[in-house]
C-alpha cells in the first residue's frame, strides 16, 4: 500500500461520518402523495382553525412563505394565511411512509438511529470506498427516496450528531449540507444560537440578554465562563458551540431492557389471576418492542411474595418479538417459581439483549400473521381463565 493510500485509510477510521437525513415537511409530503391536488399549494396540517385551539403539526414552504412554521397557533396560522389549505393529518400514513423510508436506508446504512417519524442518523464511517465519495453518494440517496416514494428530504453530513442535524437543516429543502472534518467552528459561527437543536424561547432569550446571538458568541468566550453563567446545560451548549457532539448513534443494544410490572392492590394467592396479569404485561412489553423494531431474547419474571421475597427467573431463547412466544416461556418460568403457598405482592416481567428486527424478516410476516399469533394466544389464555380475562387492544 502506498503512502496516500495508507494516510487515506488511517484518517477515514478516525473520522466518524455520521448522516442526518430529515423528510422536508414530511406531513405535508404524505399529505401531497395522498391528495396529488395539494401540489405547489400552501398547505397546512394540524388543528381545525374553525375551533381555534390547537397548533400547526406542520406546514408547506408555501405556507411558511406567509410567515407560518410549526408550532404556531393555529388560529394565528389562519390570520396569516387564511387561504392555505387546512388538513387534519393521515396518522397511519405518516407512520407507513417512515417505515418504507427505512428500508430504503437500511440497504446501505450500517447503522441507523431513527430520531423521530421524519428523522434518521447514519453512521456512514468508513464507507468511502463502498459508495464512493459521500457527499455524491447522499444525493443519490436523496434521488432514490424520492423516485421511490415522492418524498423530499435534506442529509447533512459531519463528524458527529449535532452538527450533522445542525446541517441538513442548513440548504432545507432538497438540499445536501457536508460539514468537512476541522472546519466545524467555520461553519457554526455565524448561525443564529437557535439553530442548535435544544435551545427553545426561554435560553434563547436568556442568551440574547447576556449578548450571545450567533454559535460563534458561545464558542468565542472560556469554557469556565459561560458554564458559570449558564450552569451544567451551558458546557453542553459550549460544546457544541465548538463542534463537539456525539459521534455515536444510539443503538437498541444501549437500550439495556424493557420492562412492566404490576404491585396487586391485595395480595394475591390465585395463580390464574397472577398468570393472566403476566399475559396483559406481556402485550405492554412486546408492543414496545415492536415499536422499536426490535427483537429480544432473554426474558426475566420478578415474583414478590407477600412476605417481600423476591424471586427473579430468566430465560434465553431464539430472537423473537412474539408475544406468544415470550408468554409461553414466561409463563412457565412463573409456575415453577411460584411454589410456595404466600400470597403474591407483585409480578414482574422484562425483555433484554435486543437485536433489530431485519427487514427481510419483516416481509415474511405481514401484520395480518402477526396478528392471527396473538389473537391465537389470546384465544388460550380465555379457554382458561374465561373471555373477560383478556381484553383485545387494552395491552
Ligand atoms: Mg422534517
Amino acid at each position: 500500500m502506498n503512502h496516500p493510500e495508507l494516510c487515506r485509510r488511517v484518517t477515514e477510521k478516525l473520522m466518524r461520518t455520521i448522516f442526518h437525513l430529515d423528510l422536508d415537511a414530511f406531513f405535508v409530503s404524505v399529505e401531497r402523495i395522498v391528495d396529488p391536488s395539494l401540489n405547489e399549494k400552501p398547505v397546512v396540517v394540524g388543528a381545525d382553525p374553525k375551533y381555534g385551539r390547537g397548533v400547526v403539526a406542520a406546514c408547506s414552504y408555501e405556507a411558511r412563505d406567509y410567515g407560518l412554521h410549526s408550532g404556531m397557533p393555529i388560529k394565528q396560522a389562519y390570520r396569516l394565511c387564511p387561504n392555505a389549505i387546512y388538513v387534519h393529518g393521515s396518522h397511519g400514513e405518516y407512520g407507513r411512509f417512515s417505515k418504507a423510508v427505512k428500508y430504503i436506508l437500511s440497504k446501505y446504512a450500517p447503522q441507523i438511529e431513527q430520531a423521530s417519524i421524519d428523522e434518521f442518523y447514519m453512521d456512514f464511517t468508513g464507507c468511502t470506498h463502498i459508495y464512493g465519495p459521500l457527499f455524491m453518494f447522499a444525493s443519490k440517496l436523496q434521488k432514490e427516496i424520492w423516485n421511490t416514494l415522492k418524498l423530499p428530504c435534506s442529509i447533512g453530513i459531519a463528524r458527529n450528531k449535532t452538527i450533522a442535524k445542525i446541517a441538513s437543516d442548513f440548504m432545507k429543502p432538497r438540499g445536501v449540507t457536508y460539514v468537512l472534518p476541522e472546519m466545524e467552528k467555520e461553519f457554526l459561527a455565524p448561525m443564529p444560537a437557535e439553530s442548535m437543536p435544544g435551545i427553545g424561547k426561554e435560553t434563547l432569550k436568556h442568551l440574547h440578554h447576556k449578548g450571545f446571538y450567533t454559535l460563534g458568541d458561545i464558542a468565542g468566550v472560556k469554557e469556565d465562563y459561560f458554564s458559570a453563567a449558564f450552569g451544567k446545560y451551558g458546557t453542553d451548549m459550549w460544546r457544541k458551540a465548538n463542534g463537539q457532539g456525539s459521534e455515536y448513534l444510539s443503538l437498541p443494544a444501549d437500550q439495556k431492557s424493557i420492562s412492566h410490572e404490576r404491585t396487586f392492590h391485595q395480595d394475591e394467592m390465585n395463580k390464574c389471576y397472577v398468570e393472566s396479569i403476566l399475559f396483559k404485561l406481556t402485550g405492554k412489553v412486546c408492543q414496545t418492542l415492536r415499536n422499536n423494531d426490535w427483537q429480544a431474547s432473554t426474558i426475566t419474571i420478578k415474583l414478590r411474595y407477600s412476605d417481600f421475597v423476591t424471586i427473579t427467573r430468566s430465560k434465553t431463547i431464539k430472537q423473537t418479538d412474539d408475544d406468544r412466544v415470550i408468554f409461553r416461556t414466561a409463563s412457565e418460568m412463573l409456575r415453577k417459581a411460584y411454589n410456595r403457598r404466600v400470597a403474591v405482592r407483585l409480578v414482574g416481567l422484562s425483555l433484554t439483549k435486543f437485536s433489530p428486527f431485519s427487514e427481510q424478516q419483516k416481509l415474511f410476516e405481514s401484520a395480518e400473521e402477526r396478528r392471527e399469533k396473538m389473537l391465537s394466544a389470546v384465544s388460550v389464555i380465555r379457554s382458561k381463565f374465561g373471555f373477560d380475562s383478556i381484553k383485545v387492544g387494552s395491552f
